[in-house]
């Protein structure tokens, strides 16, 4: 079976303008900042005009601990989205923003896929309407004002050897990890050891994210810690006064960008975090935006249900005052075989049997999402080519016999026509009442968030910090910082800190071998291994094979 690439069947349809897109929603020509004719900026301070008015329903998308190649979220999100425009509702998607990096490197994009995908892909996987961009340039001042304010006499009395903020690039670059800077005598500069993260992992970006508005962000912007002081004190951006200038180069990147999906279903695309040292969700602006105007609000967290729920719960839900009303669990054949135990390379035959032992990690997904997270569920079985009829029937079986719903998701070959029955289960379970929890509380000590995380959420046993953990613990209940959620940065590879345990692995501790304060962002990250804020590109990169002809039709992006 050939099968068209995705950016094939993006360009075999005919966009609208993006003016008539938002028109079902009631969003007139003066409401958009348009950027061309298919790309508008919405505008984030609508949402204090419209604070009274009634919010759409907010669907959760999320997983079962992946494959590497991801198991259909993003598509599963477009999909349902341009169900429920087929089925004559009000729909929005919020989604993020796809990074530079990747586009060039091995996974691609963050587009959704086959025929449930957001377009134009070509500008959303490329530069898009400058965001990222402005989170660099505001994130490169901030770098510029600390080593410019050493330069000029260190009145601050920042220790150049305890510098946490870090200058950045949009692109998989790992030439410029660990760099020495300030190089060739005092006018240029006071010599150190520097580095660069990718874009992404800038805690600009999480800021953004989790800003509520401009005020909000600034403020966040102010709180964010650069360095320590010779006292080990930290020095924040509010003391270096640079929250006003870098909140004007972030005057536009607030705003929710607007697309469509290849049916037309307006679609919000805004704010990409990284989903392991910071939260994984766009932002708190686009989603309350995409409940504000639409019936059904529709987003995704990255990263599996124990780890991007978890946080899409307990950081965003908690910072946004938002809460959702339905979760579609996104199970796959490959995923479930995985975890009945087969080798990655051997996960295309059929195999009913490890599907059926590959069972218990969607088990524990579920048991978690009704029991801690207190919300309804859906699992959504996403269709791929090779899945047999009785490897889909296995899964249906035992859901059914578990009392849990479940539907089979062809969005992927059929956009929303493959998709109606998962939005009528979830416009059924989103009718339903529930009993939303955070996992932790706010005023629990960082090690019993730790603690609840590992056992409610991980099934583990519990947690173990390592020598420089505790010492930074200590340091963070001095600090004053101990009140803030935890990001948990673990492998999203199993509920356990060891990614080779597939399943549902029980008895096992979790190594917290860091702890760092965003304080800008306003959530503590616990390292349970070495995590990487800068990629790098393979041997053969997805680069080789982009392309541009004279029209402009850009070729080999996915
Ligand atoms: P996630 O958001 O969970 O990371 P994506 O929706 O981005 O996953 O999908 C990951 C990759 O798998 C994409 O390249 C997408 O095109 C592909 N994909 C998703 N669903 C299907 C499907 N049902 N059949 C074939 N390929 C799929
Ligand atoms: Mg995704």
């Amino acid at each position: 079976m050939t099968h068209l690439s995705d950016i094939e069947i993006a360009n075999s349809v005919e966009m609208k303008s993006i003016k008539e897109v938002a028109a079902p929603l009631g969003l007139k020509e003066e409401d958009l900042t348009l950027y061309g004719n298919y790309k508008a900026k919405l505008d984030a301070r609508e949402l204090t005009r419209l604070e009274n008015e009634k919010d759409g329903k907010l669907i959760l998308v999320t997983a079962i601990t992946p494959t590497p190649a991801g198991e259909g979220k993003t598509t599963t999100s477009v999909g349902l989205a341009d169900a429920f425009t087929k089925l004559g509702k009000k729909a929005m998607i919020a989604l993020r923003e796809p990074s530079l990096g990747p586009v060039f490197g091995v996974k691609g994009g963050a587009a959704g896929g086959g025929h449930a995908q957001v377009v134009p892909m070509e500008d959303i996987n490329l530069h898009f309407t400058g965001d990222f961009h402005a989170i660099g340039a505001a994130n490169n001042l901030l770098a510029a004002l600390i080593d410019n304010h050493i330069h000029h006499g260190n009145a601050l009395g920042i220790d150049s050897r305890n510098i946490t903020w870090k200058r950045v690039v949009d692109m998989n670059d790992r030439q410029l990890r660990h760099i020495v800077n300030g190089l060739q005598g005092r006018v240029n500069g006071v010599p150190r050891e520097d580095g660069y993260d990718i874009t992404v992992a800038s805690e600009i970006m999480a800021v953004l994210c989790l800003s509520n508005d401009i005020d909000d962000l600034k403020e966040k912007l102010k709180n964010m810690v650069v360095a320590y002081n010779f006292e080990g004190k930290p020095v924040t951006a509010g003391d270096l006064k640079a929250e006003g200038a870098m909140a004007a180069l972030l005057k536009d990147a607030i705003h929710p960008n607007l697309v469509q999906t290849l049916e037309h279903t307006p679609a919000i695309i805004h704010g990409g975090p990284f989903a392991n040292i910071a939260h994984g969700c766009n932002s708190i602006i686009a989603t309350k935006m995409a409940m504000k105007y639409a019936d059904y609000a529709i987003t995704e967290a990255g990263f599996g249900a124990d780890l991007g729920a978890e946080k899409f719960i307990d950081i965003k839900c908690r910072l946004g005052n938002i809460k959702p009303d339905a979760v579609v669990l996104v199970a796959t054949i490959r995923a479930l075989k995985m975890h009945g135990g087969v080798p990655k390379k051997e996960l295309e035959p059929e195999n009913v049997e490890a599907v059926v032992k590959g069972l218990t990690n969607l088990d524990k997904h579920i048991e978690n999402i009704q029991e801690v997270y207190g919300l309804p569920v859906v699992v959504a079985i996403n269709k791929f080519p090779l899945d047999t009829d009785a490897e889909i029937e296995a899964v249906e079986k035992a859901c059914k016999e578990r009392g849990v719903e479940v539907v089979l998701s062809d969005v992927w070959a059929n956009g929303g026509e493959g998709g109606i029955e998962l939005a009528e289960k979830v416009m059924e379970l989103a009718e339903q009442d529930n009993s939303f929890s955070y996992v932790y509380d706010l005023e629990d000590s960082i090690e019993e968030k730790l603690t609840k995380i590992v056992q409610k959420v991980y099934g583990g046993k519990g947690i173990e910090l390592t020598g420089p953990a505790k010492k930074q613990l200590k340091q963070l209940e001095e600090l004053g910082y101990d009140k803030l959620p935890i990001c948990m940065a673990k492998t999203q590879y199993s509920f356990s800190d060891d990614a080779t345990l597939v399943g549902a692995p029980k008895d096992f501790t979790i190594t917290i071998k860091n702890l760092k304060v965003s304080a800008g962002a306003g959530f503590i990250v616990a390292l349970t291994g070495a995590v990487m804020t800068m990629p790098g590109l393979p041997k053969s990169p997805a680069s080789e094979r982009i392309d541009i002809d004279e029209e402009g039709n850009i070729t080999g992006l996915f």
